[in-house]
């Protein structure tokens, strides 16, 4: 199927593309790789009347600062994949990114579109989640800063206003003594996950002292699980709730968590 007619706009500056969204409101949709928003248009999920393309933006940066790595909402998966400042200071990106679908999509999806669109299967959004990291977004009244726990609402849902722009996601750098985890289950490489798990941990001679987990695919958002010891965090995650699918039941689902769980905590406790 084709998608439904629209009015395309590209804007040369983010206070014009602000404008647009302020004028068109939950008419307009911001484009930005498409990998997502196009297939929906075609399917009629969504019929905007106004595309709000911000590919000329200069949102594509990847950049270092005193504290924090800033990934500006344009950067490519690819881009950030293969940024050696990134395998640096977010190294959990690094083994994420890979199994954020194949490489055609990789090389058109952005950081910002994968958080905006807030799958709850998603890789990158529980990877921000178990980083701490924080939202910048822009609107008319200028910018506002979300912390990524705040930033991710429901299915599809976020702290993203009609009148806004994610503009960069920004990542406090790694710190020495923290290892990072990574793994999901999906049919196939390159699918959105059943289940998934990005883990961030602070480790003292082999041993896990503190961490931050982040559930993906089992709820409506990524679920953020604390702990300072294995223990505590098998039985937090034994709390959680877990939802399913009729092919995915939670039982299934709850199983795959456990494991998921086992396999990040030993690799990082390698
Ligand atoms: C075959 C296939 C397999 C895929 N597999 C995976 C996978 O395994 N894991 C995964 O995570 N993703 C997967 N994806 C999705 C892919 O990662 C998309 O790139 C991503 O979800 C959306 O990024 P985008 O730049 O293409 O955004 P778009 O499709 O352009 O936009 C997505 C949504 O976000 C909004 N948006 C985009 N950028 C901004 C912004 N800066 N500010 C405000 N709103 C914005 C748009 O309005 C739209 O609602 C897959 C896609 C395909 C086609």
């Amino acid at each position: 199927m084709k998608a439904p007619a629209f009015r395309y706009a590209r804007p040369e500056s983010l206070d014009e593309a602000i404008a647009l969204l302020v004028e068109h409101g939950t008419d307009a949709r911001v484009l930005a790789g498409g990998q997502s928003l196009m297939p929906m248009l075609n399917l009629r999920l969504l019929q905007p009347s106004v595309l709000v393309d911000i590919n000329r933006l200069p949102l594509s940066e990847i950049r270092l600062q005193d504290q924090t790595l800033d990934i500006g909402a344009l950067a490519r998966h690819a881009e950030v994949l293969y940024s050696g400042e990134v395998a640096h200071m977010a190294p959990l990106l690094k083994l994420a990114l890979p199994h954020v679908a194949h490489l055609a999509v990789r090389n058109r999806g952005t950081h910002g579109g994968s958080c905006a669109l807030a799958d709850p299967s998603a890789e990158i959004p529980a990877c921000a989640l178990a980083l701490e990291a924080s939202f910048v977004l822009r609107g008319p009244r200028g910018e506002r800063r979300v912390p990524a726990e705040l930033f991710f609402r429901g299915l599809y849902e976020t702290a993203l206003g009609a009148d806004e722009l994610l503009v960069r996601v920004d990542y406090p750098r790694a710190q020495p003594g923290w290892r990072y985890g990574f793994q999901e289950v999906a049919r196939r490489h390159g699918d959105f996950a059943i289940a998934g798990l990005a883990a961030a941990a602070r480790v003292e001679g082999g041993v896990l002292r503190e961490a931050r987990l982040a559930f993906f695919g089992v709820a409506d958002r990524p679920v953020l699980v604390r702990g300072a010891s294995v223990e505590e965090l098998r039985e937090r995650t034994d709390k959680m709730e877990v939802s399913g699918t009729r092919v995915y039941p939670p039982p299934f689902r709850r199983r795959l968590v456990r494991v998921l769980l086992e396999r990040v905590t030993s690799s990082i406790e390698k």
